[in-house]
């Protein structure tokens, strides 16, 4: 059975706290163990990535050196896709198709953050006489990172390629409900160079590691991606100590469909937005607004594409929608069909040795129950018909989410009115969604503070310094 470490200042360490277990949820099985970091352990990583950044041999090393490692963890990380597939699959039980994708992402991150730093500039001003003022993004220090369960290499090397490629240091918290392909993925990006110190791994759960890590003095900000209760955990421990935090929660999207929508085009989309990654990602389209007039048409044919998705082990041929994480988690999604005030549709039967569960939905009497409001983080959609635009746009609001959204219509203007009205971080015109490296991801409202993706990373793990040299 596999062993899981802790990696600090460049040796793998093994945990002096507590054991947990990690299982396979297609089958309940044990896979492999971590006994969690001490706080002491916590603290010695943090100190680590003080020295690495402090000693200066990965914060101030030439730009061409930090890309070369850079480049060479993209290539370490396709090189072993099919080992780290494998992993995934086996402790997050998604379908081997997705965590392909979501690999081609996270190698991804590492060239585009490899090229993004040769055309980050400065700016030079020259506004007050006889004084010429340079402003520089600047290496923020030792970024502690908090990463989840469900997408464990995309979501964590977004954070880890650019706050790398400033010349931070990190100490990194990965989820403890995945910790083989993290500690595997970790590998891969230290093995492609880096000095000691310059990337640590702490293991164990949130509320003891995760805790500590927040709390750790030397840490520089905050990276967290995960739910409510642990976003507001760290982003309290940071406002203590005024360190900035960025944080990436959940979502409870709204996929849109108006009456001129390609209807076939708009069931596919809807069915995967609801159910991709077992319904198990933060922008799932988890609530279904449909116009009146298309209603019985659109509902019967998602009914039909859903209950057509095959349930169970990834590993098997045509498989779709694997497991819940945990038993746990299975029982929490399934107590939301008693949790919601209407009819249910099809779906949410419970069955097999590991945590399966299959798609449903509810068609909700109104807006006030727990289906509506509350992040399943499960394959439930919750289904409302609309009347008009505005009520579109009211209903696609009421919600304390705002990650993202989904627009199904013909009409480019309608389309433009609606994305521009809901108050979401992302909207997706006629597609599931699509990332762009470019581009900011994040949220509105409960969704979380701040953004990942392009320049926003790039401001997230860096501080800004003025200089103003007099010469007049
Ligand atoms: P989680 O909040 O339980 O855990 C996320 C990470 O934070 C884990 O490493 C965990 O151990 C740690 N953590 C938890 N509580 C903590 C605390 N009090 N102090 C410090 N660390 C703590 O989330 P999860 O169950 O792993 O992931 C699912 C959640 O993540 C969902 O709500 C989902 O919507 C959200 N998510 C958001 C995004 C996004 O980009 N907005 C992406 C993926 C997942």
């Amino acid at each position: 059975m596999t062993e899981i470490l802790n990696f600090i200042d460049g040796r793998n360490v093994a945990g002096a706290g507590t054991s947990i277990d990690d299982l396979d949820p297609s089958t309940g099985n044990v896979i492999a163990t971590l006994s969690e970091a001490s706080e002491s352990q916590v603290g010695e990583a943090v100190e680590a990535a003080k020295r690495a950044f402090e000693a200066g041999e990965w914060s101030l090393a030439p730009i061409a050196e930090r890309q070369a490692v850079l480049r060479r963890a993209a290539s370490a990380i396709r090189a072993a896709s099919d080992e780290i597939v494998e992993l995934q699959v086996a402790e997050a039980g998604i379908i081997p198709a997705a965590v392909r994708g979501q690999l081609g992402i996270g190698a991804a991150w590492f060239d585009y953050f490899s090229d993004f730093m040769t055309t980050v500039a400065g700016q030079v001003h020259g506004q007050t006489a006889g004084a010429t003022t340079i402003v520089e993004q600047e290496p923020i220090g030792v970024c502690a990172m908090f990463t989840p369960w469900n997408v464990p290499v995309a979501l964590s090397t977004v954070k880890v390629a650019p706050a790398l490629a400033a010349g931070n240091s990190v100490v990194w918290k990965p989820s403890e409900m995945t910790p083989m392909v993290t500690q595997r993925l970790a590998e891969l990006i230290n093995g492609a160079g880096l000095p000691d110190g310059a990337l640590n791994v702490v293991n164990g759960s949130g509320s003891t590691v995760g805790a500590a890590l927040a709390d750790a003095p030397g840490i520089d900000m905050i990276s967290f991606t995960g739910g409510h209760i642990g976003g507001a955990a760290v982003a309290e421990a940071a406002a203590r100590r005024h360190l900035p935090c960025v944080t990436e929660l959940g979502g409870k999207s709204a996929t849109i469909v108006f009456d001129d929508a390609d209807i076939p085009a708009a069931v596919r989309g809807a069915v995967m937005s609801a159910y991709g990654n077992n319904g198990e990602a933060c922008l799932n389209g988890t609530r279904v607004l449909v116009h009146e007039r298309i209603a019985e048409e659109f509902r019967d044919a998602f009914a039909s594409a859903a209950q057509g998705l095959k349930v169970g082990n990834p590993r098997d041929d045509g498989i779709i929608v694997g497991p819940m994480i945990s038993r746990a988690h299975r029982d929490r999604v399934a107590s939301y069909y008693d949790a919601s005030n209407g009819e249910r549709i099809f779906g949410g039967e419970v069955h097999g040795e590991g945590f399966f569960i299959t798609p449903g939905a509810v068609e909700v009497a109104s807006t006030d129950c727990a289906l509506w409001r509350e992040e399943v983080f499960g394959p439930v959609a919750a289904f409302k018909t609309f009347f008009d635009e505005a009520e579109a746009i009211a209903l696609a609001n009421d919600s304390e989410h705002g990650l993202a959204g989904y627009i199904w219509t013909q009409d480019v203007g309608r389309a433009m009115r609606v994305s521009k009205a809901v108050r979401a971080g992302t909207m997706m015109v006629n597609s599931i969604f699509q990332r762009e490296l470019n581009a900011p991801f994040g949220g509105y409202k409960a969704s979380g503070v701040g953004r990942e993706g392009g320049m926003h990373s790039w401001m997230n793990y860096t501080q800004t310094k003025t200089t103003v040299i007099a010469h007049g």
